[in-house]
């Protein structure tokens, strides 16, 4: 039982390689972050102990009380990854490296405020809502340029890249389209030139899609469950704008 996290860790990584070389990608190239919200710190140890040293949270609340925690281990980084409230910004700002989901100006010029007042900089990327599901945060596709020229504006942050969460319960073919689109706005936010818009990091595939995600091009993948099982909190309590339930 106590090696369940070692073993998931195994086959993961083992998939990636798969994925890489499928698509004649280098292994190096593709990160592996553990998606440990609501995952009981027992097994962060179980995945730190196998090596493991990038974890990403959804909430600023959860990674407060964690970050402090874990700091017996010096090699970790910890990302945000999840909705993230402009009145929230202080303990991301604190402890997070790269923000995956700056989907507003709005929380652009919260987070910049906050590193001001800090005298730091941080890295980010725009979460786009490649799916055009309703329920889903992100910047829509078609106006995602337009957000990253108008974030770049601020010198405190600089844009790494685009995350998105793909179509679940979709087929593969859908799956792969949205990862399409995420590659395809990369491309042409690249060819702009904005200042401190670097756009090498693309951020997608969950634990259901990372395959797919690494064949079209992922450079961070984001896995939760196959690694740590189940969670008892539905993902809905983290994603949706409204819970209709
Ligand atoms: C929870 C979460 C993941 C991981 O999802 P799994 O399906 O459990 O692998 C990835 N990205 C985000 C933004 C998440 O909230």
């Amino acid at each position: 039982m106590s090696h369940l996290v070692e073993e998931n860790l195994k086959a993961v990584r083992q998939q990636m390689a798969l994925a890489c070389q499928i698509s004649g990608r280098k292994a190096e190239d593709v990160k592996l972050l553990l998606a440990t919200k609501t995952v009981p710190l027992d097994k962060l140890h179980m995945a730190i102990n196998a090596g493991e040293t990038l974890f990403g949270e959804n909430k600023a609340q959860e990674l407060g009380d964690k970050y402090p925690l874990m700091q017996q281990y010096n090699q970790l980084q910890w990302h945000f990854i999840g909705h993230l409230q402009s009145n929230k910004v202080k303990d991301v700002v604190k402890y997070a490296t790269l923000v995956h989901s700056v989907d507003r100006l709005r929380l652009g010029e919260a987070l910049h405020k906050q590193l001001l007042k800090e005298n730091k900089t941080m890295d980010i990327l725009v979460q786009v809502n490649t799916s055009y599901e309703a329920s889903k945060f992100g910047a829509s596709p078609e106006l995602t340029l337009e957000l990253v020229e108008q974030l770049s504006h601020y010198e405190t942050l600089t844009i790494k890249g685009l995350m998105t969460i793909g179509k679940l319960n979709a087929t593969i073919e859908e799956t792969r389209s949205c990862f399409r689109l995420l590659k395809t706005l990369q491309a042409q936010i690249k060819e702009k030139g904005f200042p401190r818009v670097a756009m090498d990091e693309l951020s997608m595939g969950m634990s259901g899609d990372f395959e797919i995600a690494i064949e079209e091009g992922a450079t961070i993948i984001r896995v939760g469950t196959t690694v740590f099982g189940e969670r008892y909190l539905p993902d809905r309590q983290y994603w949706q704008k409204q819970s209709n339930a």
